[in-house]
């Protein structure tokens, strides 16, 4: 099985071919079925495209992602392929165009795969909200692989391709990598155009990859970041090779005493990243444990905005634009009542409603210029701290990955996000990469978020990191 992607180039350099390559992958997909991470597999389409790139090796003028397959989160469009956002709104659809961050990687000569199992419209921490059912998680299928990026989580940890890509607009890359013991990364806002994207929460929204090392998640986000004249939000700002490592100095490091402090967080997790942090005093790095006394606002605030932008950008799917349109309805006003009432799941009409009732009328300054004035306040206070440290050191997720079916209320399963909507709140980078293992025999995470832009200060400062991995219990 090969895992990252030095594992796959070590195989070519001896003589494997990238069809036997992806062969394997698709035999180990058919093996893992019960995972139900594949929507479907692009099997033609992706054995074309491995024998052109086995071609091109021949040739000497393969790109730089050459042999890597890749999965795609059902929720980014490839031309040709079906798109669904694990929603039956979108059923039959085919995307007309191919995401930004997809054809970057095509055009390095990675190999797609196929589209991965999520929570429907990436709304979820659980992958249990698909309408094409769970995603079991690949160390335990009992447990789930967290959400909403399920599929390509356990993907990564089954080892059915070499990396996939997510989406997080909450946590949905770093909380499913922390619950499978893959590394997870949330890029800077705009650091990846999200042209191809199925929109959730658009100031939110960011790609990224899950991948079985820090290097491969370097090198793919080196090869997706940049401006792209479709997306506008998409920034211009320069493009580091994320992928060369450099050894930093001594770092000055925050760590949030509210997050530690939180009710809901394990005693193993804690204890593993306060061993953590004891480990890098050892080394010469400063942290400082800092007071951030917002987070209790920080899931209400997501959930505000996040709605309010989801029922905007769900209003397209009605009936007559894309996909599902119910059979029962005549007339305009019932086609678009009947298809949106049996096309989105309970979740979605959940967000749908409660994003129009923070946008309506007489609740709008309540609610919405409400939460967008505490989004600014998160967003100075977190500058300040970046002011006098380098980063921002906190666990991914409170618990190890839990039952399915066992989160059932909405509330509870909001509170699954509590240190990951920081970074969307306020546009960080952040990663997630492999601390631990519980007693429960699970993996968990730990979080590093940087300053706007500095992915590079990240993954030098992640690699260092790594080597200090502990194993409690
Ligand atoms: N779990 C969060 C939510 O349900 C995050 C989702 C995401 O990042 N796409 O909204």
């Amino acid at each position: 099985m090969l895992r990252t992607y030095a594992e796959v180039q070590n195989a070519i350099t001896s003589g494997t071919t990238v069809v036997s390559i992806l062969e394997d992958y698709l035999t180990r997909i058919q093996e893992n079925q019960h995972l139900n991470a594949f929507l479907e597999v692009f099997e033609s389409s992706a054995r074309e495209q491995a024998e052109k790139v086995d071609e091109k090796i021949k040739n000497g003028n393969a790109g730089r992602l050459a042999g890597m397959v890749i999965g795609l989160k059902d929720n980014l469009c490839y031309e040709g392929h079906k798109v669904s956002a694990a929603s039956k709104i979108l059923e039959g659809f085919e995307s007309l165009y191919t995401a930004t961050a997809v054809q970057r990687l095509i055009d390095e000569d990675a190999v797609i795969i196929g589209r991965l199992n999520c929570d429907e419209f990436a709304m979820g921490s659980s992958n249990e909200n698909s309408a094409f059912g769970p995603v079991k998680n690949a160390l335990d299928p009992n447990k789930v692989p967290g959400g909403s990026s399920g599929g390509s989580a356990t993907a990564v940890a089954a080892g059915l391709c070499t990396a996939t890509l997510g989406s997080d607009t909450g946590g949905s890359i770093r909380q499913p990598a922390s619950f499978t013991g893959t590394y997870g990364v949330k890029p800077t806002y705009g650091r990846i155009s999200r042209y191809g994207l199925i929109a959730y929460a658009s100031s939110f929204d960011q790609i990224g990859p899950f991948t079985n090392s820090l290097e491969d998640a370097a090198l793919l986000i080196e090869v997706m970041a940049g401006p792209d004249e479709f997306d506008a939000t998409a920034s211009t700002e320069n493009v580091d090779d994320y992928s060369s490592v450099e050894t930093p100095g001594s770092k000055k490091i925050a760590v949030i005493k509210e997050c530690l402090d939180s009710a809901g967080i394990d005693p193993e997790i804690k204890a593993a990243v306060e061993q953590q942090i004891e480990a890098l005093k050892n080394d010469g790095h400063t942290i400082e444990y800092v007071s951030f006394p917002y987070l209790d606002y920080m899931v209400p605030t997501y959930y505000v905005l996040t709605t309010a932008e989801a029922s905007s950008n769900l209003s397209r799917f009605d009936g007559v634009h894309y996909g599902y349109r119910s059979d029962a309805a005549k007339g305009v006003e019932e086609t678009y009542k009947k298809s949106r009432s049996e096309g989105f799941g309970p979740e979605v009409q959940r967000r749908i409603m409660a994003g129009t009732f923070v946008l309506s009328a007489g609740y709008y300054d309540a609610y919405y210029t409400k939460g967008q004035k505490v989004r600014r306040v998160l967003q100075d206070k977190t500058n300040e701290i970046f002011k006098d440290h380098d980063f921002v050191l906190m666990p991914t997720t409170p618990t190890t990955a839990f039952d399915l079916d066992a989160v059932t209320d909405p509330i509870s399963m909001y509170l699954q996000d509590i240190y990951t909507v920081h970074a969307n709140l306020t546009g960080n980078p952040a990663i997630s990469l492999p601390l631990g293992k519980h007693s429960n025999g699970l993996p968990f995470g730990i979080q590093l978020m940087a300053p706007h832009f500095k992915e590079k200060a990240l993954f030098n400062f992640a690699r260092l990191m790594e080597n200090k991995a502990v194993t409690s219990a």
